[in-house]
């Protein structure tokens, strides 16, 4: 009789046990917008981001390059991926203003981040902007991350800028450190109704940044820290905002 309580006691904790297993697999998957900055416009047929002048390298290549490989880090990790761009074409014009620019990246993530979250699908809970810096001082170089503090993004400062900081903690453990985490108001990214972080990985005009982020096996770290980071943030924010 004992011995068949105790069976009885095992099987109603394996019960219960599954049905946390269960509830853990109903949690909602992060969900982020990679946003690989620029693109290549046939309208002009020219780059629309920064360039290196002397080695003709523009960093809408390297922004693409490393936002495919965060999307396959991020997957892997079982979040939710958008990406403004597959190609090396400027985005589409989500917004139908007939423009193709950066004024309409801010569509996507703010549709996607407008639904209440947890109650409709899909919806974003970070937006990640992939570029590379560039500055007419060669010796500049390094990692910058920045976020908006004003207009939509407002409501989203705090985590911003813990995202923010958490991806420049990640990348400037492989890259030299350019400047903290600061607010640039005033661009499109004002828009974004979601936290946000811009990331400027290396500086393409420095010739020591370059070397090291042409390198496939760098673009892979690049990633690797930037998704790190991601899921550190959404982990810290999971754990202070239970539902
Ligand atoms: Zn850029």
């Amino acid at each position: 009789m004992a011995w068949c309580s105790l069976v009885r006691q095992a099987l109603v904790l394996s019960a219960l046990l599954a049905v946390l297993a269960l509830g853990a697999g109903r949690e909602e998957p992060l969900v982020v917008v990679i946003d690989p900055g620029h693109g290549w416009d046939p309208a002009t047929g020219g780059y629309t981001g920064a360039v290196n002048r002397y080695t003709g390298d523009h960093e809408d290549e390297f922004n693409l390059a490393i936002a495919l490989r965060l999307e396959r880090e991020l997957r892997q990790a079982g979040s939710a991926v958008y990406l403004t761009r597959r190609d090396r074409y400027v985005p589409p014009d989500y917004d139908g203003d007939g423009l193709r620019n950066n004024a309409d990246r801010w569509y996507l993530p703010n549709a996607l981040g407008e639904v209440v979250p947890r109650a409709h699908k899909p919806r974003a809970d970070a937006y990640v902007s992939l570029h590379l810096n560039a500055s007419p001082k060669l010796s500049r170089r390094g990692v910058t991350v920045v976020y908006s503090s004003a207009f939509r993004a407002a409501r989203h400062r705090e985590q911003s800028q813990a995202l923010a900081f958490e991806i420049y903690r990640e990348l400037t453990a492989h890259l030299k450190p350019s400047a903290e985490p600061f607010t640039v108001n005033g661009l499109y990214f004002d828009k974004l109704a979601l936290p946000h972080a811009i990331v400027e990985a290396a500086f393409i005009t420095n010739a020591a940044d370059l070397a090291w982020i042409r390198r496939p096996e760098n673009q892979q770290l690049a990633a690797e820290a930037v998704a790190r980071a991601v899921l550190r943030w959404w982990r810290q924010r999971a754990a202070a905002e239970p539902d």
